[in-house]
C-alpha cells in the first residue's frame, strides 16, 4: 500500500508521468493564484524581452512543481535544462550547463534545498550578475577566472522550504507555494488523465479516485492507472464509482488517501502517546523520519483534513483520527 500512495516518484513511472503532463499553462488544473501570478510575470518578461525572474516553487511532493517549470519554459519558448540538488557534486558539474544556455533559458533544479554549500556559493554570482567563477586548478593558490554567461532563469523546486538557506531564498524574485488540491480539481485531473489514457471514466468514478488521492495529482494519476487495470480485467474496461471503489478497496487504498507515513504518525500519537500532546521531535524519533519532513511534508495534509491538531504543547490526534483507525476517542480528550 505504501507504494501506491506515497507521493514520491517511483522511477519506472516517470516515463508515464511525462506523457501525462499538461502541455500549456491553461491545461494545468487548479492552483489559480499561482497560475495567475505566473501568467503576469511571463507576459511582462516577454514584453520586456527579458528573462523571467528566478522562480521558486515549494510544497509537498507530487503537486506539480516540475510540471510548472516545464510549462513556463514552453510559454516562454525557451529551453529547459533539468537537474537536482543531490545530483550536483561540484561546481564543475554546472559549468557546462550554464555556459551552454541561451538567453532566457531555464535551469531547473529539483530538491534545491539539497544543494551543497559550495554549489550555492557558485550559483549566487550566476543568479545575480550572470557570471561564474571557474577555478583553473586545485589548492590554496588556485587561479580563478570569471566568465560571463547568458542571462538565464533559475527555477527551483523544494518540498522543504525551511531547509533553504536565507541567502538562497532572497535570490528568488518569484516564490510560490503549491497547496493540496481540493477534490473537485483532482476530479478534473483524473478525467483529463483518463482522456489521455483513453479509458472511459464517468464523474462518479473520477470522484471516487479523487477522494482517495491525498490532495495530490501524482497519486490521483497513479490510482487511476491501477483502477484502469482492474476495470479492464474484471469490469469490461469502463470506470464507474462502483468499479473504482471495488478496485481501490482491493488495493487497500485508505479511504481518505492517507499514505503509509501519515498512518504511522497518527497511530504513533494514538498508540504510544495516548493521543498527545507530543512534540514533533518525539514523534520523529518514534516513526523514524526527520522532524522537519514531518512538519513540512506530512503534517499540513493531516491538519487540513482534521486528523491532527497543533497545540502549544505539541501535536494531538483528533477524534476523527481515533475513529479512522478503529479506536474509540477518549472522552473529553481529543475533539
Ligand atoms: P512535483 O514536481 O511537485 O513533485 P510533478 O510536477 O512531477 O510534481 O507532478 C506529478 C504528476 O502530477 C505529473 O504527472 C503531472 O502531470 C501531474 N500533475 C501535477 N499537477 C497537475 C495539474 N495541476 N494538472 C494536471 N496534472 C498535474
Amino acid at each position: 500500500r505504501a507504494e501506491i500512495t506515497t507521493p514520491e516518484i517511483i522511477s519506472e513511472e516517470s516515463v508515464v508521468e511525462l506523457s501525462l503532463r499538461p502541455q500549456r499553462l491553461a491545461e494545468f488544473i487548479g492552483q489559480e493564484k499561482v497560475k495567475g501570478n505566473l501568467r503576469i510575470a511571463i507576459a511582462a518578461a516577454i514584453a520586456r524581452k527579458e528573462p523571467l525572474d528566478h522562480t521558486l516553487f515549494h510544497g509537498p511532493p507530487g503537486l506539480g512543481k516540475t510540471t510548472l517549470a516545464e510549462l513556463i519554459a514552453r510559454e516562454l519558448s525557451v529551453n529547459i535544462h533539468t537537474t537536482s540538488g543531490p545530483a550536483i557534486e561540484k561546481p564543475g558539474d554546472l559549468v557546462g550547463k550554464l555556459t551552454n544556455m541561451r538567453e532566457g533559458d531555464i535551469l531547473f533544479i529539483d530538491e534545491i534545498h539539497r544543494l551543497r554549500p559550495v554549489i550555492e556559493e557558485f550559483l549566487y554570482p550566476a543568479m545575480e550578475d550572470y557570471k561564474i567563477d571557474i577555478r583553473l586548478s586545485e589548492g590554496p593558490k588556485a587561479q580563478t577566472i570569471t566568465m560571463p554567461i547568458e542571462r538565464f532563469t533559475l527555477v527551483g523546486a523544494t518540498t522543504r522550504f525551511g531547509m533553504l538557506t536565507s541567502p538562497m531564498r532572497a535570490r528568488f524574485g518569484i516564490v510560490e507555494r503549491l497547496n493540496y488540491y481540493p477534490e473537485d480539481a483532482l476530479e478534473l485531473i483524473v478525467r483529463r488523465t483518463a482522456d489521455v489514457l483513453k479509458v472511459p471514466c464517468d464523474a462518479g468514478g473520477a470522484a471516487e479516485i479523487a477522494r482517495r488521492s491525498r490532495g495530490t495529482p501524482r497519486i490521483a494519476n497513479r490510482l487511476l492507472r491501477r483502477v484502469r487495470d482492474y476495470a479492464e480485467v474484471e469490469a469490461g474496461g469502463a470506470i464507474s464509482k462502483e468499479v473504482a471503489d471495488l478496485a481501490l478497496r482491493r488495493l487497500d487504498v485508505d479511504e481518505f488517501g492517507l499514505d503509509d507515513m501519515d498512518a504511522r504518525v497518527l497511530r504513533c500519537i494514538i498508540e504510544k502517546f495516548d493521543g498527545g500532546p507530543v512534540g514533533i521531535s518525539t514523534i520523529a524519533a518514534a516513526v523514524g523520519e526527520d522532524g522537519g519532513t514531518i512538519e513540512e511534508v506530512y503534517e499540513p495534509f493531516l491538519v487540513q483534513h482534521g486528523f491532527l491538531q497543533r497545540t502549544p504543547r505539541g501535536r494531538m490526534a483528533t477524534s476523527q483520527a481515533y475513529r479512522h483507525f478503529g479506536y474509540e476517542p477518549p472522552a473529553g480528550g481529543a475533539n
